[in-house]
């Protein structure tokens, strides 16, 4: 592979929490907890899991959506954490975000021609025709035809409007996508289209995209290789096809025997995700873990590559490879 169009080192994000107006400090959350993460051109990166474990908090800090607390964000080899005024504008024309609810990210009192139409109208000279011309292609690009330019969305059904959203998202060629939840709003039959769309406007436009979502069958779908995110961290990275043969992390094992039809063994997990202030040390999982070990209560275990790109974060591997 050559040089990531996007890498993040040591990304965090720690929101500090007030019981109320007043009050205190309450307490700390660590959405995002020190993520190293390389995105390479052309390819879908899956992020995946839980409600609760970073994943759109780390999409937002990469569109700089979010201030980070620490780490680095490089976009083409150029760190963007202090980009400002046109810098900043220059990048938020190369990195799009496409949202869940295709209904609630469009203004319900502008056309779909009119909310397709702004990025060009913000970031391009382009006459009011020549602005209109370009709408009415990327609705067709999108599988819309220019009739729909003066319809409002409540017009359109819920794979129409999020059609509208990538219209929207793609229509100053970016060079990266984050898309958060892009299908989980939307029926499974229609699931299947946006993907697909997704795909071909991959190959199209040689975009890259960051893909979000708590689904393994869509991340499977779409993804050349995925990442799995827990309180905040990485806890395995890998091929798509390397994670689903052979999962090496207890948290991965657990999710992947969830499925129904899957062939792994079920692995229960025991309780529920901690809480948001009950930050466990040591490894974050060892509060779940089925195989936990001494170790695990005190002692992190970094995200280490074990073959070929394959990384993952655990004492367990560590120990069985030593
Ligand atoms: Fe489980 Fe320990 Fe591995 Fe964490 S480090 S996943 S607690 S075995």
């Amino acid at each position: 592979m050559d040089s990531p169009l996007l890498e993040v080192k040591g990304l965090k994000k720690y929101f500090p929490v007030r019981a109320g107006f007043l009050s205190g400090l309450q307490g700390t959350v660590r959405a995002v907890d020190g993520v190293d993460l390389k995105i390479y051109r052309g390819e879908t990166l899956g992020l995946v899991g839980e409600s609760g474990s970073g994943k759109s908090t780390l999409g937002r800090l990469i569109l700089r959506l979010e201030e980070p607390t620490g780490g680095s964000i490089f976009f083409e080899g150029e760190d963007i954490r202090h980009y400002t005024g046109r810098s900043l504008k220059k990048y938020r024309r190369a990195a799009q975000l496409i949202f869940q609810d295709p209904y609630a990210s469009l203004n319900p009192r502008k056309t779909a021609g009119s909310i397709v139409g702004e990025p060009l109208l913000i970031h391009e000279d382009y006459d009011k025709k020549e602005r209109g011309e370009r709408v009415a292609g990327l609705l067709e690009v999108v599988g819309l035809n220019r009739e729909h330019m003066e319809r409002y969305p409540h017009e359109f059904s819920g794979g129409q409007r999020q059609r509208i959203g990538i219209a929207r998202a793609i229509a100053l060629r970016p060079k990266l996508i984050v898309a958060d939840e892009p299908v989980s709003a939307l029926d499974v039959s229609i699931q299947a289209q946006v993907l697909n769309l997704l795909k071909d406007l991959r190959k199209n436009y040689g975009l890259t995209y960051l893909f979000i979502t708590h689904d393994l069958s869509v991340v499977k779908f779409i993804s050349d290789r995925i990442a799995v995110m827990y309180l905040g961290k990485i806890v395995e990275l890998a091929t798509n096809h390397e994670l689903y043969k052979h999962p090496l992390h207890p948290y991965t094992m657990a999710l992947l025997s969830a499925v129904p039809g899957g062939r792994t063994k079920r692995i229960a997990l025991r309780g529920d995700i901690p809480g948001p202030f009950e930050f466990p040390g040591g490894c974050v999982f060892h509060t779940r873990c089925p195989f936990r070990m001494d170790i695990c209560d005190e002692t992190e275990p970094p995200l280490t590559e074990r073959e070929g790109g394959h990384f993952v974060a655990c004492h367990l591997e560590a120990a069985k490879l030593s």
